[in-house]
């Protein structure tokens, strides 16, 4: 699977949702999209978006509702969310931000700022996905360029183990259960179980342990997996 970050669209006016998915698919990311809140919600989790940008004014359930369900529920309440919002008064963007919104932008916003609230959300959040090199010990991972390396010497990854590789690394000391990891490793809808995980984990520390160093990968009895390279 490519290392694409996948953004969620949610906004009811139909060219408005058009030209926000042209631009963002123009910048390389992957984008899904939903017409109303009811809608987000089974995208969101379905999907599991790196960032979603959602509309305020929805019909049937509003954007502040969608959020306040995106932040009740386990699996999705750590996508970040950008709120889109005519209102630009003071009260509304505070309790947008109450809400669980970790950002905002007002309408009308120029297409060009937008893209770049989403881009610097994704550096702080995925990194990997927006070119920045990973660098943690003595391991660094390119994503550009499709490589890693240990002390120097450059290490052979498969694609799903290149990419656990990059998910663990962006939280370094962060424990993913192994849910999370078939999130965000592989996607929701594939019919894979937690033993693939344990699987391609072993591979990873195989593969990173070949120049010799200590194993960086953290095994956390009865719940999952952390990058600790510096314990
Ligand atoms: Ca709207």
């Amino acid at each position: 699977m490519a290392n694409r970050p996948v953004v969620l669209i949610v906004e009811d006016e139909r060219p408005q949702m058009e030209l926000l998915a042209f631009n963002l698919g123009k910048e390389g990311l992957h984008v899904v999209s939903a017409a109303d809140g009811e809608e987000a919600l089974i995208v969101a989790d379905e999907t599991a978006p790196d960032v979603i940008l959602l509309d305020w004014m929805l019909p049937n359930l509003s954007g502040i509702e969608v959020c306040r369900r995106l932040r009740d529920k386990q699996s999705t309440q750590q996508i970040p969310i950008i709120m889109l919002t005519a209102r630009g008064e003071e009260a509304d963007r505070i309790r947008g931000l109450d809400t669980g919104a970790d950002d905002y932008v007002v309408k009308p916003y120029s297409v060009g700022e937008l893209v770049s609230r989403v881009r610097a959300m994704l550096r702080r959040t995925r990194p990997s996905t927006v070119g920045q090199v990973l660098s943690h010990a003595d391991i660094s991972l390119d994503a550009a360029r499709h490589r890693v390396e240990r002390d120097g010497v450059p290490i052979n990854l498969g694609p799903t183990e290149f990419r656990l590789l990059s998910v663990l690394m962006e939280r370094p000391g962060r424990v993913f259960d192994r849910d999370q990891l078939l999130d965000l490793v592989w996607s929701r809808d594939s019919e894979i179980d937690h033993r693939t995980v344990d699987v391609h984990i072993g591979r990873l520390r195989k593969a990173l342990r070949k120049t010799g160093g200590p194993d960086p990968i953290r095994t956390v009895r009865g719940t999952g997996y952390a990058f600790d390279p510096d314990r």
